[in-house]
C-alpha cells in the first residue's frame, strides 16, 4: 500500500476542517476502491487543546452567504453546531446619538434569509473540529511548531543497475523542537502571521488598516441590565461620530464580548497585551467609550480593564498563490478585515473546497510517489477562489471607513444610509429597490451639487 503523506501547518478552524474533509472523503472511496493510504498530520503551535481556549475565547459568526453553512454541513456537523450556539438572534447595526444607543437595523428585520446564520464560541467549533478529525484518523500534534521548510527532490532508484527511474517531490518540515517530517504536500493554514508564507514568499506583508480592536470577553451580572435593549441577545457594531465603532455579542450565559474599535497610525505591530502596560492607548480608549453613553460606557471601560483584554491588529492582505507543493488557505492566504465577520467562513470554505480537489488527485500512481501534477490540482484551487476571496477583502476595507468616517459629507451620507434603512424596516413595503434607488438619487444630488460648487468656484 502507498502512504500519501499531507502535512497541514495550523491546527485552527481551517486546517482541521481541511483535514476532517480530506479524511471523510477518503474513507469513503477507500470503501469503493483498492485500498491505499492517506496520513494527514496537523502541526499546531499551541501547547494544548486547553492551551486553545484562551486563544479562542469569543464567539464568531458562521453565516450562509459566505459559504461557512454548507462548509459545515458538508462536514456533517450543522446539526451539532447548531445545538451549540450562542443564542444571539441575529447581527444588528446601531448608531449612538446623543449618548444613546439607536437601532439602525437587525438582520432578522431585513434579511429574509437571516436564520440561516450559526454564532457561536470559537473553542466550541474548533472542539467539534478536532474530535471529529481525530475520530477520522487525524494524527493532530501539539507543541509542534512550524519554523522552517524546503521542497526537495528524492530520486528513487531501482533495478540491479542503479538508474534512477523516478523522482518524488517532497516537501521537509522543520519543527521548533528539532525534528522534520516529510511530506507530499504542505497545507499551509498558519493564520494571519503565516511562517510558511514569510519563508516562501517573504516580499508579500499584510495590509496594516489603520485599526485596531481593543476589548475582552467580560462577565455581568445580569445580560439584560447591562446592555441596551437594541442589542440584547444579538451580536454587532455602534457607530459612535468620533471615528470609532464597538462591537457587541451577548454571548449567553451572562457573558458580553466587547471590541473596540480604534483608528490608529501605528504602523508598528501592536501587542496583543498592549493594554496592560501601554497607558497611553488604555486612556485613549476609556476617553472614546465615553461617547456611547450610561448604556454602554461602563460595560467598554470594565473590558478595557480585565486582565484579560487584548489588542486586535487590522489587517488584510490579498490571496497568495500556491508555491510548489504549498497551498495556502484561510488567513494565510487571505486575511480580511474582522470588520467583515467572513475569515472563518473563507478558511470553511477553503478547506472543503481543497480537500475535494485534492482528494481525486491524490490517488497514488503504481508505485512510488503521488501524481506530478499535484502543483497544477494547488493552481487550479487558487485560480477558482482567488477571484471571489479578493472581492470580499476589497469590499471589507469600505466598511471600516463608512464605520470610522468624521468628515462631514461623510457623516451626513452615512446619515442618510442609515435613516433609508430605518425607514425601511418600520414600512417593510418599502422594497431594498426603492430604498437602493433613493439612496442613490440622495448621492447623485450630492455629487451634482458639488460639481456645481466647484465650477462656480472655478
Ligand atoms: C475580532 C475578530 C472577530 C472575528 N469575527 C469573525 C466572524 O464573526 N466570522 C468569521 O467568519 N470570521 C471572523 N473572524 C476571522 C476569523 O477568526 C479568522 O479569519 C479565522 O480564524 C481564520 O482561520 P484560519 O484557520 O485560517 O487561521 P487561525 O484560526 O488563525 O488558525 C491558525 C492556527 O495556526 C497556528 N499556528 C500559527 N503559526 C504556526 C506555526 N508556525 N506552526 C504551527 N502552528 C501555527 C495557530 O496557533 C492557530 O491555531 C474574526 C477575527 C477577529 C480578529
Amino acid at each position: 500500500m502507498t502512504m500519501v503523506t499531507i502535512l497541514v501547518a495550523g491546527g485552527g478552524i481551517g486546517g482541521l476542517a481541511f483535514a476532517c474533509t480530506l479524511l471523510e472523503e477518503k474513507s469513503t472511496q477507500n470503501t469503493h476502491q483498492e485500498a491505499h493510504g492517506t496520513r494527514v498530520v496537523v502541526l499546531e503551535r499551541a501547547s494544548s487543546a486547553e492551551a486553545m481556549k484562551t486563544q479562542l475565547s469569543h464567539s464568531l459568526s458562521l453565516r450562509a452567504d459566505v459559504g461557512g453553512i454548507r462548509a459545515v454541513a458538508r462536514l456533517g456537523q450543522e446539526e451539532e453546531l447548531r445545538a451549540s450556539a450562542t443564542g444571539s438572534q441575529g447581527f444588528i447595526v446601531a448608531e449612538v446619538v446623543d449618548r444613546q444607543v439607536r437601532k439602525v437595523l437587525a438582520s432578522d428585520e431585513v434579511f429574509s434569509n437571516a436564520g440561516g446564520g450559526i454564532r457561536i464560541n470559537r473553542f466550541v467549533l474548533w472542539q467539534a473540529l478536532l474530535k471529529r478529525a481525530q475520530a477520522l484518523g487525524a494524527d493532530v500534534r501539539f507543541g509542534a511548531e512550524v519554523t522552517g521548510l524546503q521542497q526537495i527532490d528524492l530520486k528513487d532508484h531501482r533495478g540491479e543497475s542503479g538508474v534512477t527511474s523516478t523522482t518524488q517531490h517532497c516537501v521537509e518540515v522543520t519543527l521548533a523542537d528539532g525534528p522534520i517530517l516529510r511530506g507530499d504536500v504542505l497545507v499551509a493554514a498558519d493564520g494571519v502571521g503565516s511562517v510558511v508564507r514569510r519563508i516562501l514568499v517573504p516580499t508579500w506583508t499584510p495590509n496594516f488598516l489603520d485599526t485596531i480592536i481593543v476589548g475582552a470577553t467580560v462577565d455581568v451580572d445580569d445580560t439584560d441590565a447591562a446592555l441596551p435593549s437594541a442589542l440584547r441577545r444579538r451580536h454587532g457594531s455602534v457607530c459612535g461620530r468620533r471615528g470609532t465603532s464597538v462591537f457587541i455579542a451577548d454571548e449567553g450565559n451572562n457573558r458580553v464580548l466587547v471590541g473596540l474599535a480604534l483608528p490608529t497610525s501605528h504602523t508598528t505591530r501592536c501587542r496583543r497585551d498592549a493594554l496592560q502596560h501601554d497607558k497611553a492607548l488604555l486612556a485613549r480608549a476609556l476617553d472614546a467609550a465615553t461617547e456611547y453613553g450610561d448604556e454602554l460606557q461602563p460595560l467598554i471601560a470594565k473590558a478595557l480593564l480585565a486582565p484579560s483584554a487584548s489588542v486586535i491588529t487590522c489587517r488584510d492582505g490579498m490571496c497568495i498563490p500556491p508555491q510548489g507543493r504549498v497551498v495556502f488557505i484561510g488567513d494565510a492566504s487571505h486575511p480580511v478585515s474582522p470588520f467583515a465577520g467572513a475569515g472563518a467562513n473563507m478558511a470553511l470554505v477553503d478547506a472543503v473546497q481543497l480537500a475535494d480537489m485534492l482528494s481525486d488527485a491524490l490517488t497514488p500512481h503504481e508505485g512510488f510517489g503521488v501524481p506530478h501534477d499535484i502543483p497544477c490540482v494547488l493552481l487550479q484551487f487558487f485560480e477558482q477562489t482567488a477571484p471571489k476571496w479578493n472581492k470580499v477583502v476589497q469590499r471589507q476595507r469600505s466598511t471600516i471607513q463608512v464605520l470610522h468616517t468624521t468628515s462631514k459629507t461623510g457623516l451626513f451620507l452615512r446619515d442618510t444610509t442609515f435613516a433609508v434603512f430605518r425607514f425601511a424596516v418600520v414600512h417593510p413595503r418599502v422594497s431594498a429597490v426603492t430604498a437602493t434607488t433613493t439612496l442613490a438619487a440622495l448621492v447623485a444630488g450630492v455629487a451634482c451639487g458639488v460639481w456645481r460648487l466647484v465650477r462656480a468656484l472655478a
